[in-house]
């Protein structure tokens, strides 16, 4: 298992928070709370050999 850490601003409390993710799996789609609000977020990315590719985070409905 791969990890790369992504930084970016929670949508709900606009701090900057990181998360690890696995950039062996080339697409992920997962709701995870945020570390500083609690509130969930819906984590979208795409990995390749390079890394993260391309990432989205929305605010998911709790
Ligand atoms: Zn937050």
């Amino acid at each position: 298992m791969f990890e790369e850490e992504y930084f970016f601003t929670c949508p709900h409390c606009w701090e900057e928070i990181s998360m690890l993710l696995d950039v062996t799996i080339p697409r992920q789609n997962y709701v995870e709370d945020c570390e500083v609000c609690c509130n969930p977020l819906h984590i979208f990315y795409r990995a390749d050999e390079e890394g993260i590719s391309e990432f989205d985070v929305r605010p998911a409905q709790a």
